[in-house]
């Protein structure tokens, strides 16, 4: 596929946008279909359906992203603290910015896209259909809402790395460590706890005490080449994409969207506005995902019970 000749799968950065202008070959530039009964047809015969998701699904379950306009944490944005650099100069102000985070994802909750996905892929499973969810979101509502094996193209929130040894380990802890209780105010006043580096999470494998990291992709870092590698197999065996609450000309729905489109196979977006590869989708589907979702991914009438 020509994705693969543009963007070899060990050097995908995050931050990355693609152009989308008819890179891919699909020159049908007819308006997609809001036909929920069409879209109902093509998924009661789908056999193996890949889900994209992204920020648009957390956004609505009140998640929030520390991007755009009044998108700040103190005095910054995520693009200026998501960085290894920004780790390496202040560990403690990153991991505040983290901690904050982790206890704001305590007092939130899916929300009825994250259920409709859940109970898409647990009906269809039981049924010998396969459906495989792919996010960019590091908050695990798709875990919470029931989903399993969820390809984390980001990685999460809830796990950390460490700097020494690179053991990755899933930690819910709250406060993730002593020092930290209390601390990461988001208010722009708030002075840095200045935190000793001995004293932020430390990795507990035997004699490592390694500085641990938040295990999440930063901006300007590769991505997982496993994952990549699992989600390109998905894609191109999938019968029925879906692209749910992320923009198509930003990674990763740029990326892997169109080349399912370009295949041919149907590709469904389920957004709050159009963009430029719109244009390349059959289906669109318009407002809070929320909303379109549940119908759309609802029992069909010729499932059997
Ligand atoms: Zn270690």
């Amino acid at each position: 596929m020509l994705i693969r000749h543009l963007y070899c799968r060990a050097t995908v950065t995050r931050g990355l946008f693609v152009p989308t202008k008819n890179t891919w070959g699909n020159q049908d530039m007819s308006r997609p279909s809001s036909d929920l009964a069409a879209f109902r047809d093509i998924f009661s015969k789908a056999k193996h359906v890949v889900i994209l998701t992204g920020a648009g699904v957390s956004a609505e379950s009140g998640v929030p992203t520390f991007r755009g306009a009044g998108g700040y944490w103190r005095k910054w944005q995520a693009q200026q603290l998501a960085t290894p650099e920004a780790f390496s100069r202040n560990p403690s102000r990153v991991w505040e910015f983290y901690h904050y985070r982790r206890e704001v994802m305590l007092t939130k909750t899916p929300n009825p896209a994250h259920q409709a996905i859940a109970e898409c892929q647990e009906r269809l499973c039981r049924k010998g259909r396969k459906v495989t969810l792919v996010t960019q979101n590091i908050d695990e509502l798709h875990r919470r809402a029931g989903s399993k094996d969820v390809l984390e193209l980001h990685g999460s929130l809830f796990k950390t790395r460490c700097m020494s040894c690179g053991h990755v380990s899933a930690n819910h802890k709250s406060p993730i460590c002593a020092a930290l209780e209390g601390k990461g105010a988001p208010d722009p006043n708030t002075d840095d706890a200045k935190i000793p580096v001995n004293d932020l999470p430390r990795c507990q494998e035997a004699d490592c005490r390694g500085l641990l990291r938040p295990a999440v992709v930063w901006f300007g870092e590769s991505l997982d080449s496993d994952i990549l590698q699992r989600v390109e197999e998905e894609l191109d065996s999938c019968d029925l994409c879906l692209v749910v609450g992320t923009s198509s000309i930003v990674y990763p729905a740029a990326m892997f969207a169109p080349q399912v489109a370009a295949r041919g196979v149907p590709v469904a977006e389920f957004n709050m506005e159009h963009t430029p590869a719109t244009m390349e989708f059959q289906f669109h589907f318009h407002g809070p995902c929320g909303t379109t979702l549940p119908a759309a991914l609802a029992p069909h009438l010729s499932e059997a019970k």
